[in-house]
């Protein structure tokens, strides 16, 4: 069993400086010792492996979920905050094209669902993540980008959608200065603090039953005679019927087998600003509520959080060293200052890096994982995971009692292929990067 990236990428640098882990402490979850049993091992505490907790310990299960680190540590803790549409990288035509139109249309309302849940899900278990946002606005970069954004309006127009088309001279008056041709708002999303959200699904699943563990990796994967799976951990062995794999970006080759070569770590990194005073805002004229990216295809994401810091990320660097970490936000600083050039003043206070994670058909997978009885996966969301995560997890909990799904689930989600070039396979990113850098 191995990991891709360097060890770098797993441990404590790439995270350190994260700002949701001043706005509110982890729980404190205890570590599994000794022999455990129950219907249901899930292995990975983000979204996707604790939204799987809460609704199959809501339904009954009883469930023991296992994380590596401590609460909220890998992607879901550290995300941008954007929940919101999204999760695979192939086109919607490519979609039509490949899996017909039916399929697609089952994956377009599985993406807005997923939204809607974590809504539901805020609301129904009353918790407070700081939302902000009336769905989520696309920046054009440049002229050519513009005319996409209107002929994307058209189409939304044409399906009796109601798109909101800004042209570049309304952007002033929007609050949305900063060099942009022009915007595009879908009416689906809203900006959250992802560690409060994370924390809240995982109190609500322990009300409902759910066992928690923090620094319980599984090293080992295997099966008694009976069918059984056995979990292994440093301290422990957790016995269950069935298993569900939740590790996304922080996954290991081998575990289980049929994971190796299925995915594809990247890197993400965030800044956040001190908070910025009303003639600051004023300067650089943007003070929209309104979370933001731009159609850049390494893009950019940033949104004025409702304390007034400013979140900006990016794609992350191709490597994982201090050095490569130090480099990648020193760039990220830049492509700030030149977007938001009235800035430039203001202290970035908080930077960091996480792992997301790509398939090689470009949709994330949701399912039962072939060949081996009663395991089940959800993974891949091309970094769109607040909502895919969470929409994963709930359709986990279903498939795994053996009901239908009750949210969309299209054939889509449902097969995963393998790369090329086995555990080298991230061979692949930078020339990837490099044509996508030069198509922007
Ligand atoms: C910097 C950054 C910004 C992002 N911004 C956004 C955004 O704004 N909006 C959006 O929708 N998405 C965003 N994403 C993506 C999103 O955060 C992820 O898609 C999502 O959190 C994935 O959730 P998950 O539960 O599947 O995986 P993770 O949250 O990554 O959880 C996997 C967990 O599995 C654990 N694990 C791994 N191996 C083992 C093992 N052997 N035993 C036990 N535990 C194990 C890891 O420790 C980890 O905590 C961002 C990601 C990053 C890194």
């Amino acid at each position: 069993m191995r990991r891709i990236f360097s060890d770098y990428a797993y441990g404590p640098g790439p995270r350190d400086g994260c700002w949701w882990d001043e706005t509110i402490a982890a729980p404190d979850w205890p570590r599994l010792s000794g022999e455990v049993t129950a219907d249901v091992a899930i292995i990975g505490g983000g979204f996707t492996g604790m939204s799987a907790a809460l609704h199959l310990a809501e339904a009954g299960a009883k469930v023991a979920l296992l994380e590596a680190e401590t609460p909220g540590w890998g992607a879901s803790g550290r995300n941008g905050g954007f929940c919101c549409i999204g999760g695979a990288k192939l086109s919607g035509a490519a979609m039509r094209r490949k899996f017909g139109a039916e399929a697609t249309d089952v994956y377009d309302a599985g993406e807005v669902a997923a939204v809607d849940l974590v809504h539901q899900l805020l609301d129904r278990h009353q918790i407070d993540a700081d939302t902000h946002s009336d769905g989520e606005t696309q920046m054009a970069h440049s002229p050519r980008a513009m005319k996409a954004l209107r002929r994307q309006a058209d189409e939304i127009a044409a399906a009796g959608g109601s798109p909101q088309l800004l042209e570049q001279h309304e952007l002033a008056a929007n609050g949305m200065n900063g060099g942009f041709f022009g915007a595009l708002t879908t009416p689906v999303g809203f900006g959250l603090n992802p560690r409060k959200y994370l924390f809240g699904i995982a109190r609500a699943a322990q009300s409902a039953g759910a066992s928690l563990f923090q620094n319980s990796p599984v090293t080992g994967l295997s099966r008694a005679s009976s069918g059984v799976h056995i979990l292994t951990t440093p301290d422990g062995a957790l016995h269950a019927d069935q298993v569900i794999v939740a590790t996304n970006g922080y996954s290991w080759d081998g575990l289980p087998d049929w994971l190796s070569g299925r995915y594809i770590p990247a890197q993400s990194t965030v800044m956040v600003t001190r908070p910025l005073s009303d003639e600051e805002l004023q300067a650089q004229g943007w003070f929209t509520d309104q979370m933001a990216f731009d159609t850049r295809n390494l893009l950019h994401y940033f949104r004025l959080m409702p304390d007034r810091r400013f979140l900006f990320g990016m794609r992350g660097g191709l490597f994982a060293s201090p050095r490569s970490e130090t480099a990648i936000r020193r760039a990220l600083r830049q492509h700030f200052d030149t977007m938001f050039p009235e800035w430039r003043a203001v202290e970035g206070t908080h930077f960091w890096s996480g792992m997301v994670s790509m398939a090689r058909n470009l949709v994330p997978f949701v399912g039962p994982i072939p060949g081996e009885k009663g395991m089940f996966a959800g993974l891949c969301y091309h970094g769109n995971g607040v909502a895919m995560g969470s929409y994963s997890g709930r359709l986990l909990a279903d498939l795994v009692q053996g009901k239908q799904p009750g949210l969309p689930y299209s054939p889509v989600v449902q097969s995963m292929g393998k790369f090329p070039f086995g555990r080298a396979r991230r061979v692949v990113m930078p020339p990837a990067y490099a044509v996508l850098g030069m198509m922007d």
